[in-house]
């Protein structure tokens, strides 16, 4: 067992830390204006795009990074500090892409998608369909050379700059759930809502409305009936993504909250030497540190192969896990600043509201909790609790 960056991997942090350190002069225009302005946002493409880390999870072969998992939580982690959804703007194409398009949907969203010329937003989430992805109302009916699209999408990260959607619909008449790649500019296409959240978001989430969208028969991705589990295979990835991603919100929460506690004097003497704030600190380094530990051994585990249903559970804990205790040590932070921590200039009242949607997308912390018992019952604890063996399974 070795636990410690290759040469690779520090190279890699590095080139995550620099972009954080550019990317993050964009956090107070996104804060104070709610969103960022045309020109910032061709600035922080520019500087994604330059930084080789935009589609990190794409193949080298298409014009992507080809990082492996464990290379990904790398970056990822440190693209975790940056608040204000500055991280979206380092995009990588949806996964259902990669694992499902054919040469030509290649040709006319993924490699466009991978050099920035164009974006796909996410189009799983309805009005009555949110854990349950079953409840999917958004029809397609066969047409004589395709399908006419009906139905309402709603919280569609970046569909403000997105071009096309990923979306899932159910085919008629047999109600078979299937994705399939709608161009935004196809008419019956909408935006009807753009809701403003707890985070100020550097991209929207708005919600869309399909009309008798007509699409061709080439418009699947993958089978017809497919679509559940390319919607389930997307979900994995964005999984460990996020809980890597809250580590490094986590760090940076708790590595302002300890300066602060190091150097702020009250009751005469420095708050660090006051037990109640030790507490604090000390619980957030320990859940910090083993959050860290688990999401890369997690990585390391899917990049070894291992059993699909075994690390389906365990990336569901790693996002519970470190998305909750993120929540944790961002509330710590908050009060270990005292009045400055509920101040919105302070990053670390930034995190405290980023960090809360983690809990609820990609799959809520309920239903995490179902992923991970569901396991249990079926297969017991080991392979949930301990490490693999060399080989993978
Ligand atoms: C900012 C933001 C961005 C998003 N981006 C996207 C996106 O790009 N694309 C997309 O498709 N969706 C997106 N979503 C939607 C997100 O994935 C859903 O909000 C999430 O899946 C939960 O669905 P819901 O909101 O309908 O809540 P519901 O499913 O209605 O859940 C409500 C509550 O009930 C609990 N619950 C539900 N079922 C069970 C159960 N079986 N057992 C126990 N408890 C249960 C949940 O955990 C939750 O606490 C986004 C959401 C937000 C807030």
């Amino acid at each position: 067992m070795e636990f410690a960056y290759s040469k690779r991997h520090a190279e890699l942090r590095q080139r995550a830390t620099e972009l954080v350190k550019q990317l993050s002069s964009y956090e107070d225009e996104c804060e104070w204006n709610g969103s960022l302005s045309p020109e910032s946002r061709q600035s922080v493409r520019a500087i994604a795009l330059d930084s080789g880390l935009a589609s990190m999870n794409a193949p080298v072969e298409l014009g992507g990074a080809g990082l492996s998992w464990l290379e990904q939580v790398v970056v990822e982690e440190e693209l975790g500090k940056l608040t204000n959804g500055l991280w979206a703007a380092v995009w990588r194409p949806t996964a259902a892409l990669l694992l499902a398009s054919t040469p030509e949907q290649r040709e006319r969203y993924l490699v466009p998608e991978i050099r920035g010329a164009r974006f796909g937003g996410r189009a799983v989430t309805e009005p009555t369909a949110g854990s349950d992805p079953r409840q999917i109302a958004t029809t397609a009916v066969r047409t004589g050379g395709g399908y006419r699209i009906s139905g309402e999408k709603w919280f569609v990260t970046l569909g403000d700059i997105a071009d096309y959607f990923v979306l899932l619909a159910v085919v008629q008449p047999d109600n078979a759930p299937t994705m399939f790649l709608v161009d935004k500019n196809l008419p019956g296409v909408e935006c009807v809502e753009v809701p403003r959240y707890t985070h100020q978001f550097a991209f929207a989430h708005p919600h869309f409305r399909f009309t008798d969208v007509e699409v061709g028969a080439d418009a699947v991705l993958g089978t017809v009936g497919g679509g559940l589990q390319l919607s389930q295979a997307t979900f994995f990835e964005e999984r460990v993504l996020v809980a890597a991603h809250a580590v490094g919100a986590a760090e940076r929460a708790l590595t302002l909250a300890s300066d602060w506690a190091r150097q702020r004097v009250q009751g005469g003497d420095r708050i660090i030497r006051h037990q109640l704030i030790q507490a604090m600190l000390a619980d957030s380094a320990i859940e910090l540190a083993l959050n860290r530990t688990f999401v890369h051994q997690v990585a390391w585990d899917i990049d070894r192969g291992h059993d699909l249903k075994t690390l389906n559970a365990k990336v569901a804990m790693a996002k519970v896990s470190a998305t909750e205790s993120a929540g944790r040590i961002a509330d710590r932070a908050v009060q270990i600043f005292g009045g400055r921590g509920y101040i919105r200039d302070n990053p670390v009242e930034r995190v405290y509201r980023d960090v809360r949607v983690d809990r609820i997308w990609m799959g809520t912390s309920e239903v995490q909790r179902l992923v991970i018992a569901n396991e249990i019952d079926k297969r017991g604890i080991s392979g949930l609790v301990h490490f693999a063996e060399q080989g993978g399974s």
